[in-house]
């Protein structure tokens, strides 16, 4: 018995990790790598085993970083069963083929440049009909239901709080009469976050790989950003303005047409117009709606309030094109939710476009904005910007929201991976290098127990 730290050991993203027992081979996630067009240019590099030969996967939530790059394991040979919460599923078939279109686009336009070259064409990494094949694999897996997926491997997935359907997933892998109990924390959520249970606690393990994203640091205080949150919309009904929500698709757009609905009435919402302005966030919003028996106690209780998930009343989905540039007609009194998260691209471009140079306007920031994006330059303080060639000046309101992520900090992780009974050695994986150095310490410190960060290609016998 062993596993292969394959992926995220040595980065952040591309999350994927090989078991071997009784001769069989099964993948934990099968992540795409994100980042620098060089580290992305990875993906395309061939897999260091058969994909026919693997027997399985084991996909712990639907975010790329996770599950991207399943359509290539399938276009290049591997036929088994994907095994998935169903609440994944539904989310993996939008995502994947939001990032098989990104691809295929991507592909045309550098094609183009090479023909000018006289270089060969590319092929995208998958296409399409990749997905279609991919989810077709994908066998659902409720929370707390044990299965055996094969001879001598049964598996259970535990809500991980992170995403909709997101599991961190229990293995029972016995080879020779003898069984090790191994823990796989996929990604972990926040405790207390809106809709979504916390993180479960897991009794037993003797091994746990735990994801270290926010190993190092603290999230800002939840109640704090409501409080924040509040004070934006006071500020920009006072002023007579706009107010800009660069979101992700998946979780943060549905928290906040969530807490839009819960607060409707304490933040006078209802003299405003709210747009959820992003085709692939309203295709997520309605699965996450399909999934009530997912909700925590909360969440439960305000849908049987309202005979529905809790949602404002006066929200508009724009799909079309069309639709959503009538919205820049509105002066003032309009929440535009839209993507993307980054500000790198989507359709927040064009309302940034009509908005950003305005004052009385502001624009909130929810998630981590990576070097390079015209999110992180905004937020840190650039005076103009430059949008499809034309150049603004940055003289809205420019708010950063530090409680909606939805990854634990490291007093999240901690308090999970302090909730098992028996003393697991404990790998830390899905990390920057100096986080997981970091966050290996800190478990150390605090539990006592043993850890190791695992580098990319090596091997623990179980
Ligand atoms: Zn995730």
């Amino acid at each position: 018995m062993e596993l292969e730290f394959y992926g995220a050991a040595g980065r952040v993203t591309g999350s994927c990790h090989i078991l071997k027992v009784n001769g069989r081979r099964i993948l934990l996630d099968c992540g795409l790598i994100q980042g620098l067009p060089e580290e992305e240019a990875l993906n395309a590099e061939p897999f260091p085993f058969e994909p026919s030969e693997v027997d399985a996967v084991v996909l712990s939530h639907g975010h790329i970083d996770h599950s991207g790059r399943l359509p290539l394991l399938v276009s290049r040979g591997f036929s088994g069963p994907i095994h998935t919460h169903p609440a994944t599923r539904d989310l993996a078939l939008v995502l994947l083929q939001d990032s098989a279109r990104l691809n295929e686009r991507d592909t045309r336009y550098r094609n183009r440049l090479r023909a000018r070259k006289q270089l060969s064409p590319l092929d995208p990494l998958y296409t399409v009909e990749d997905v279609v094949d991919t989810i077709n694999l994908m066998q659902g897996l409720r929370y707390g239901e044990k299965k055996e997926i094969l001879p001598g491997t049964a598996i259970r997935f535990m809500d991980a709080g992170h995403i909709l359907g997101s599991a961190m997933v229990e293995l029972w892998l016995t080879e020779n009469g003898r069984t090790t109990k191994l823990v796989f924390s996929g990604d972990v959520g926040q405790y207390g976050s809106p809709i979504l249970y916390d993180p479960a606690e897991i009794g037993e393990a003797d091994l746990v790989v735990v994801e270290s994203t926010y190993g190092d640091r603290l999230h800002k205080d939840r109640d704090l950003t409501l409080v924040e949150l509040a004070a934006i919309i006071e500020a920009a009904r006072a002023g007579k303005g706009n107010i800009l929500i660069p979101a992700f698709s998946i979780g943060r757009s549905q928290e906040l047409l969530y807490l839009f609905g819960k607060y409707h009435e304490e933040w006078g919402l209802g003299d405003w117009q709210i747009f959820l302005d992003s085709p692939m966030a309203i295709e997520a919003s309605r699965i996450y709606w399909q999934y009530p028996e997912l909700y925590d106690e909360e969440a439960t209780r305000l849908r049987r309030m309202a005979h529905e998930m809790p949602k404002p009343e006066n929200l508009h989905f724009t799909r079309e094109v069309e639709a959503s540039k009538k919205i820049n007609d509105i002066e003032q009194g309009a929440i535009i939710i839209a993507g993307n998260g980054m500000c790198n691209g989507g359709r927040i471009i064009y309302h940034l476009r009509h908005n950003l140079e305005r004052p009385e306007c502001h624009v909130v920031i929810t998630g981590f904005q990576a070097v390079g994006t015209m999110g992180r330059e905004i937020v840190e303080g650039a005076e103009t910007v430059r949008i499809r060639g034309d150049d603004f000046r940055v003289r809205a309101g420019i708010h950063t929201l530090g409680g909606l992520s939805a990854h634990g900090d490291r007093d999240d992780l901690l308090r999970w991976i302090g909730g098992f009974s028996t003393r697991p050695h404990v790998y830390v994986v899905h990390g920057e290098a100096a986080v997981k150095d970091s966050f290996a310490r800190t478990i150390r410190e605090e539990t006592g127990l043993e850890t190791t960060v695992p580098a990319p290609g090596d091997i623990v016998h179980l």
